[in-house]
């Protein structure tokens, strides 16, 4: 991209307030963190829940950053840099994007459905570049700015896009369509439930049917009831396995395959797909169709088709070996995803050392020169220490790379690998398919058993933005990563957080908060339960002690006398209920005397906890408890002259006592995707879900028992599979026995007999299964609540309990 910024300003019909009139831009961003930003970037400030983007603006101003589109000139950069203002900068971006598309004629696939968008482009893209030079949205770009953002990844030499769609709100699809401007269509499918944003299953198809409004080709199931919605003008393209549509599929399960058998204008041709279940065989018929309508012949369908791959989009951050984090993109090299995914890179601040593990980059639209020239910048821009390419295009172009280490293929990676190279750093392992890296990532990975708690980083920004949405902008957050971050891990989540501009951090003990701070982590972090032994370290890794007593308050005092420490912050604790910890009403006196004049501490905040803000049935006590915090605060702050922050708010407090929130909240397990009410839990994204596999299958006759003590005794013949996680991963033993499930390729199965300490078995008689599937133990379904609920417990206790032995994996969508 090459663009003057007065062009996008007369396109955007923006108002622009300049200093540099002639500036080209040839990247856009809207992410402070990319390392990819600089002068000739256009940064949209886009807003957000959370912190909107005009905030980081005097920031990237510091890093060359000078082409903004803004809704207003922060005051205190006015005058330094390029300003786009607009009413809305999303409207921007996405005018943008739609002006920037009509600089290219070639052909556009635009993709739709409740499933398989990602997938279908994937595949697409697979079948159709070795012919064509082809863009295609990175990853899952399909919302109303990933969308723009893969717009803008078009250039000169691209003649076929490949985009998909996805909205949530009624009205997005129609800004998609103008966007995307696609000329073929695909319609996935459309799920059965529709989603709370829409009042009915047609309204929402009728919402996603928008992207097609003008495609000369609309290709889909054939589905009566979906044409019937379509314009009279649509021309459709269908398949069917009944014989309705243009193209009838005949499909023959094998055991690992399926074979199509393809009727279409009375030639017969068959193709062999390498799944067999009934989403990818529907993937793949969609793209077969693709294929047909572009003129393929029968025998290039039948031979690219068998070569199909299971897509996996995720980055996934694993703990890897001799203290490396791992980060795993074997699936893909191409070189926009490689720029997400060394903007990854750079948000995963574990290690300082970086190192990429890189195969030969497949893109179309520029020459291998240019190609790897880029690529040579990017590795530059983003200080990876240390290269390892492999694959016979990457070894010659990159060979003039500082701390450049090449191998021809993976094999001979493979066999000259040594464990010993990698050591406290970050690996980013990236690349395509064929090169089988995910045969490297086994080697680099930390050897634990198969038991995953996968959390979802997405999940927790979008809690957090729930419960963000609730207050005050200029109310501030402390979030609450006690107990390894309730179970969920805590450095990777407070990276996230800090990006997310949260104020505080609170953790229960001073270990905790000095492993944060090792880490890395910047934000101020309250200890909840300090005990005198590690005021010494507090000090030391800039932690903040909770105050509650009267004696802790004389022995901090003394410390920091001792180590001439000024004005050191502390936050008061108020006990106006709960009677746990905190001041007491008869002690006021006695603190305002020991603080009155004393410049050794300086009280940043006084707070109090609430006793039973869930529950609205107590609600008069918790006003009680309310109006106490009022009272005793206000007296300590007039008595002391002082003007610290209040906070009395936990995760429930937010939700039903909003009006109690003063000048910060503390928040807690709805971060996690628990709330306790179950209207608030709509709105929640769940952030963990419990792995396993299946070890091993057995046949148990009648009158067999499995497990302990014989306390399941098959009544009929029965199908058990036995999993590795127990009790001393954190399963309650009462969630055995018939009381709970997990959940196999969709399925419910029970669990059956005493759960071990390391294992535990299922009843999968009635489930299509083998030995090595995944296995969910808990997620969405079923969700920590409901184990929570059935064992007479709260979610927080299930969620703490999860071992430390249980792999966590952190990933964005
Ligand atoms: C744990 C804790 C919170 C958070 O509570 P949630 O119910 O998880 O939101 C808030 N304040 C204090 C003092 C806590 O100990």
């Amino acid at each position: 991209m090459s663009l003057k910024i007065q062009d996008i300003t007369t396109a955007i019909a923006a108002y622009f307030e300049s200093v540099q009139p002639q500036a080209h831009i040839d990247n856009v961003s809207i992410d402070s963190r990319s390392l990819q930003n600089n002068a000739s970037t256009l940064f949209f400030a886009l807003p957000g829940q959370n912190r909107d983007g005009h905030y980081y603006i005097p920031e990237l101003l510091n890093k060359g950053v000078v082409n903004f589109v803004v809704t207003h000139i922060p005051e205190t950069v006015s005058g330094k840099a390029n300003f786009i203002i607009v009413n809305n900068t999303l409207q921007a971006l996405q005018d943008f994007a739609a002006y920037y598309r009509q600089q290219f004629q070639f052909p556009v696939i635009g993709i739709t459905g409740s499933n398989g968008k990602t997938i279908v482009k994937e595949w697409l893209n697979y079948l159709l570049s070795p012919d064509y030079n082809v863009i295609r949205s990175p990853k899952s770009y399909n919302s109303q700015v990933g969308v723009p953002l893969s717009i803008i990844g078009i250039n000169k030499k691209h003649n076929l896009g490949i985009f998909e769609a996805g909205i949530s709100l009624p009205n997005e699809m129609q800004k998609l369509q103008h966007i995307i401007c696609p000329d073929i269509g695909i319609l996935t499918n459309i799920g059965t439930a529709h989603d709370e944003s829409f009042t009915s299953q047609k309204e929402k198809t009728l919402e996603k049917l928008k992207l097609f409004s003008k495609v000369k080709l609309l290709v889909l199931q054939k589905n009566e009831a979906i044409e019937k919605l379509l314009p009279a003008t649509t021309k459709t393209f269908t398949w069917s396995f009944n014989n309705t549509g243009n193209v009838l599929v005949n499909k023959l399960e094998k055991a690992s395959a399926t074979c199509l058998e393809v009727i279409y204008q009375d030639t017969i041709f068959s193709v062999e797909i390498p799944f067999t279940d009934d989403y990818a065989i529907e993937n793949a018929i969609n793209c077969l169709m693709v294929m047909l309508h572009l003129g393929y012949s029968h025998e290039i369908i039948t031979q690219r088709l068998a070569g199909l791959y299971p897509v996996e989009l995720r980055l996934q951050v694993k703990d890897g070996i001799n203290g490396c984090t791992i980060i795993d993109d074997s699936y893909s090299a191409d070189y926009q995803s490689l720029k997400i995914a060394l903007d990854f890179l750079e948000q995963q601040k574990t290690h300082k050392k970086k190192t990429i593990i890189l195969s030969d980059i497949f893109q179309s639209g520029f020459t291998k020169k240019e190609l790897y020239k880029k690529v040579k910048e990017l590795l530059r821009t983003h200080k990876i220490g240390r290269v390892i390419g492999i694959g016979e295009t990457i070894t010659k172009k990159l060979a003039d790379f500082p701390n450049f280490f090449a191998y021809k293929t993976t094999q001979e990676f493979l066999a000259q690998y040594n464990s010993n190279a990698f050591e406290d750093e970050t690996i980013l392992v990236k690349g395509a398919r064929s090169f089988r890296f995910e045969e490297i990532v086994v080697l680099l990975e930390e050897k634990t058993h198969e038991t995953v708690l996968e959390i979802n980083l997405n999940a927790i920004v979008h809690n957090l933005n729930f419960y963000r949405a609730k207050l005050k902008p200029e109310t501030k957050v402390m979030v609450m990563v006690k107990a390894f971050g309730y179970g969920s891990g805590s450095y990777e989540i407070a990276k996230t957080l800090s990006h997310h501009k949260v104020d505080y951090l609170g953790v229960a003990f001073a270990d905790e908060g000095i492993a944060l701070r090792n880490a890395g982590t910047m934000i101020p972090i309250v200890v909840m339960n300090p005990e005198s032994s590690a005021f010494n370290a507090m000090t030391a890794y800039n932690l903040e002690p909770e105050i509650y007593s009267l004696r802790e308050l004389k022995a901090f005092i003394d410390l920091a006398r001792k180590k001439n420490l000024w004005n050191y912050p502390i936050h008061l604790k108020l006990d106006t209920g709960m009677h746990r910890l905190g001041f007491e009403e008869h002690q006021l006196a006695e603190l305002i005397a020991l603080l009155r004049n004393n410049n050794f501490v300086s009280v940043k905040s006084i707070f109090s906890h609430l006793s039973a803000s869930d529950s609205l049935q107590f609600k008069d006590f918790t006003t009680q408890q309310i109006d106490l915090f009022e009272k005793w605060s206000t007296q300590l702050i007039d008595a002391l002259q002082i003007n610290p922050m209040r906070h009395i708010l936990n995760t429930s407090g937010i939700y039903n006592y909003p009006n109690a929130q003063y000048n910060m909240v503390r928040l807690g397990i709805g971060l996690y995707g628990v709330g306790n009410d179950p209207t608030e839990m709509k709105h929640l994204q769940n952030v963990g879900t419990l792995k396993t596999v299946i070890l091993q299958i057995k046949e148990i006759e009648v009158g067999e028992s499995v497990g302990y003590s014989r306390k399941y005794i098959a009544t009929q013949k029965t199908r058990t599979a036995t999993l590795p996680i127990g009790y001393a991963d954190g399963i309650p033993r009462a969630w055995g026995n018939g009381n709970g499930y997990v959940m196999i390729n969709s399925q419910k199965a029970s669990i059956v007999g005493n759960i071990c300490m390391d294992m535990l078995m299922v009843d999968v008689t009635n489930i299509d299964c083998k030995e090595g599937d995944r296995v969910i133990v808990f997620g969405k379904d079923p969700s920590v609540v409901t184990i929570a609920n059935t064992l007479n417990t709260i979610a927080y206790e299930i969620l703490a309990g999860i071992s430390h032995r249980v792999k966590r994996i952190f990933y964005k969508e």
